[in-house]
């Protein structure tokens, strides 16, 4: 018997076939079905780039956007889940009330996904200081340390505030805040990178930081996941 960590009721957790083999994969269920059933994986048709839910199968109008910038050398980005109120209310909780425990919700939501998705490194972006101060914690990596092995290459001069508060016009606007760190002990031409992050809204922090990892390693092949779009 477990404790659901979103809504505090008892539940025995599933067990598929796989899991059986697997005590590790059974331990880490945090959420009872009842609250899984409120997420809603992004459903077909979905953009051929950035997995956004759309009524045909051409690319969205935020990569339509990235288009003009970036010409062909879009970002493709994997993405799982439909952002709706119960992913809100969730966000919420751990980002803004700083609720640490719920990183393990988040990383049950994505971790088999996840482990599908093969790369050489897998970078997470970085929280800014300003809220690393705040929290106590980085966000992104509370959600992937225990999901993949990671790769702390960038830093973030940060700076501009909460982004959960900005409008799509002062999301775009945002300037490049990210850069890799001094000395890093890796190199990534040639290498398959997947960055990580909790949530595609505009696209703006992920390609400022694919930017940032190709000044430094212009051969990297980079990709993006993130649990939202
Ligand atoms: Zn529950
Ligand atoms: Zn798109």
């Amino acid at each position: 018997m477990k404790q659901c960590l979103l809504c505090g009721q008892d539940f025995i957790p599933a067990i598929s076939l796989l899991q059986v083999f697997s005590w590790r994969q059974q331990n880490k269920q945090c959420i009872c079905p009842n609250c899984l059933n409120k997420f809603r994986l992004l459903a077909e048709p979905t953009c051929p780039i950035c997995s956004a839910e759309l009524s045909s199968t051409k690319i969205c109008t935020d990569c339509l956007t990235w288009q003009k910038s970036y010409g062909n050398q879009l970002l493709r980005n994997y993405a799982l889940y439909r952002y709706n109120q119960s992913f809100h209310d969730l966000m919420v909780n751990y980002k803004r009330y700083g609720d640490f425990v719920l990183r393990l919700a988040l990383a049950q939501l994505c971790a088999l996904p996840l482990a599908k998705i093969k790369a050489d490194f897998y970078v997470p972006l970085p929280t800014s200081p300003e809220h690393l101060q705040k929290r106590q914690f980085d966000t992104v990596m509370g959600i992937y340390q225990d999901v993949v092995p990671l790769t702390s290459l960038l830093v973030t001069t940060g700076g501009f505030g909460a982004q959960g508060e900005k409008n799509r016009q002062e999301r775009l606007a945002r300037p490049q805040s990210f850069s890799v760190v001094d000395q890093a002990k890796v190199d990534l031409n040639h290498h398959k990178v997947l960055l990580l992050d909790d949530i595609y809204t505009t696209g703006r922090t992920l390609y400022h930081a694919r930017d940032a990892i190709l000044a430094v390693f212009p051969q990297a092949k980079i990709e993006s996941f993130t649990i939202c779009r």
